[in-house]
């Protein structure tokens, strides 16, 4: 890549680290996007730490939809710092999403005055489900044609028109301790008790439905000569349509003890609904592989495991299409890295898109 700007920014976003909740990160990053686009008409407001930028144009507002938060703790740069090597660029939020904010702020650069009405909405909570975040998302979306994603592709550079929804809860189990070896009999336990739920919860799973309840963390019990008093699981839950909402709500309410001594309590929900494929994101697919054609790219359509905000804007009707941030890898993880390379051919996607978006 021979042009240093777009690298140059990647680096300034990285070394602002930016995990959710810290402020001062978070208003970094968002604070260096709006100087980015106040050449173009920008009006930024913030609300917390998320940030909403207008910008004035034809039509009906295409919504860009980022994130300024990372699940990086502030102190990783040292041991993770920014580097580039074999046109990869890596650091904390490299992939998730800095290098999307460039490719963002790169493609309304390019767009120019041909572009549609925009609305740029970056959520400072995004990694921990957008809880605050959603809300003012929400608004963002009223009257919009479409949104577009600014989150990592597939590993291949692929689209994303459908995600997972996804909920997250936490059961506890009551039980009543007691001498395990004088007085079991008095006791009831909770571990006990939580192994019967997990698998019933196990059982509430429906791969060839995209139904998936994984119990990720468990925790109980004091020593083992003490029949448990207390056990806990955390569960992560995925739909992939929206009608197995309310059916896996009911299935979760009504999980029972099988031990009368012993008593459950959930809490959690779901966080965020399943985005569902629609013949609007299917048509804003199409249009995008058209564009990425003339740009050397043979664009795909994937569906995602996972969540992004994208999820809470198609839920309210408006065709979504996500993934168009840079390409990588290593989300989350110590290699994550952006290909360089990507960065400039991403943004002239999303910019003809910006232009025309095909709706
Ligand atoms: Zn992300």
């Amino acid at each position: 890549m021979t042009d240093r700007r777009p690298i140059d920014l990647l680096r300034e976003l990285i070394e602002l680290e930016s995990p959710t909740g810290h402020s001062e990160g978070l208003r970094g990053v968002a604070d260096r996007v709006v100087a980015e686009l106040e050449p173009y008409g920008g009006e930024a407001a913030f609300t917390g730490d998320h940030l909403r930028v207008d910008l004035a144009g034809k039509g009906e507002p295409l919504l860009l939809l980022g994130h300024v938060d990372t699940v990086w703790e502030v102190g990783t740069l040292a041991g993770m710092p920014f580097r580039v090597e074999n046109g990869r660029a890596y650091g904390p939020g490299a992939y998730d999403m800095k290098a999307g904010l460039v490719v963002l702020v790169e493609a309304i650069r390019e767009a120019g005055k041909r572009r549609r009405a925009a609305r740029v909405f970056l959520t400072a909570d995004e990694e921990t489900g957008s809880l605050t975040g959603r809300p003012l998302i929400e608004e963002a979306a009223e009257g919009a044609a479409a949104a577009f994603v600014l989150e990592p592709p597939t590993q291949r550079g692929n689209l994303k028109t459908a995600r997972k929804g996804l909920a997250r809860y936490r059961l506890v189990v009551h039980g009543h301790a007691s001498h395990a070896g004088t007085h079991p009999d008095e006791g009831a336990s909770a571990v006990e008790e939580l192994a019967h739920q997990i698998l019933a919860l196990k059982g509430l799973g429906d791969p060839r439905h995209g139904i998936s309840v994984n119990v990720g963390v468990v925790r109980g019990g004091l020593r083992e000569n003490v029949v448990a008093d207390h056990a806990e699981a955390w569960i992560d839950v995925r739909v992939t349509h929206a009608a197995d909402v309310p059916k896996i709500e009911a299935a979760l309410a009504r999980l029972e003890p099988k031990d009368s001594g012993t008593r459950l309590e959930l809490e959690g929900g779901f966080t965020r609904p399943p985005l569902e494929r629609s013949p609007g994101s299917a048509r804003l697919f199409e249009q995008a592989r058209e564009h990425g054609a003339k740009l050397g790219l043979d664009l795909h359509e994937s569906a995602s495991g996972g969540g992004s905000d994208g999820n809470l804007v198609g839920a309210l009707g408006v065709p979504v299409l996500d993934g168009l941030g840079a390409e990588g890898g290593g989300a989350h993880a110590r290699d994550e890295h952006v290909l360089l390379d990507s960065i400039p051919i991403r943004a002239s996607l999303l910019a003809r898109l910006l232009i025309e978006p095909g709706l």
